[in-house]
């Protein structure tokens, strides 16, 4: 299901790793992102809002711990795990005190990294949010994958519920349209930004006291669209 799978930004400049981790973490049933330098990084980072970052130190351009540091200073607070080659106790310790949640030394394996991802995913708190949501007369069960409004329960289509569920399990956080044609549709659909609009528009129907004042799935001026319990 689209709304179960993180996303992960690698940014790291070693292309035979970074196709590694790509099939690896797919495998793991992770969304995939990935940036070969520092400013390519730190850009996804910005617009992209991936879930968590696994992010090299020793980057062309841009060092890994300045990426860091810009996007902690800009406010993102993506759980971030450090790939370093620099063993030493310095490096590690810079990283974490610049706002890196685990790091990792190279070389290393995957199923360590993996544990540390799904780690640092579940400190986040993403995927460990209630799972009923109550948004005045309506709830939402995402388990069940039912929305009832004052006991009566509404039929939502497949795709309705997904992009709820995506928002719901990220709380607060501003998705742009496309970011979420990918996650709720998928990569190669051929959608635009009126297909989100469309769905946010029959969703709110169904969800929110007034539709035409929505006060959980919050239009963003210029950005997309953020829910709010
Ligand atoms: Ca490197």
């Amino acid at each position: 299901m689209a709304s179960e799978r993180p996303t992960i930004l690698v940014v790291e400049d070693d292309a035979t790793l970074v196709l590694g981790l790509e099939i690896n973490l797919r495998a793991e049933g992770f969304r995939v992102l990935s940036a070969r330098d520092g400013q390519t990084g730190l850009r996804m980072g910005l617009e992209q809002n991936p879930d968590l970052a696994v992010l090299d130190l020793g980057l062309p351009g841009m060092d890994g711990l300045d990426v860091l540091a810009e996007w902690r200073r800009r406010g993102r607070e993506l759980p971030v795990i450090v790939l370093t080659a620099r063993a030493t106790l310095d490096d590690k310790v810079l990283g974490l005190g610049q706002g890196a949640d685990d790091y990792l030394t190279k070389p290393f394996r995957i199923k360590e990294l993996t544990a540390r991802i799904r780690a640092a995913l579940r400190r986040a708190g993403l995927g460990r949010g209630p799972r009923r949501v109550q948004l005045g007369e309506v709830e939402v069960d995402l388990d069940a994958r039912r929305v009832s409004r004052a006991g009566a329960e509404m039929a939502l289509t497949a795709k309705e519920f997904d992009l709820l569920a995506f928002l719901i399990e990220r709380p607060g956080r501003v998705f742009s349209r496309e970011r979420l044609l990918e996650a709720v549709w998928g990569m190669d659909y051929d959608g635009t930004d009126r297909t989100v609009d469309n769905f946010v528009r029959s969703l709110r129907v169904k969800v929110e006291a007034d539709p035409a004042e929505p006060r959980h799935v919050v239009t963003v001026r210029g950005a997309g669209y953020r829910f709010e319990a």
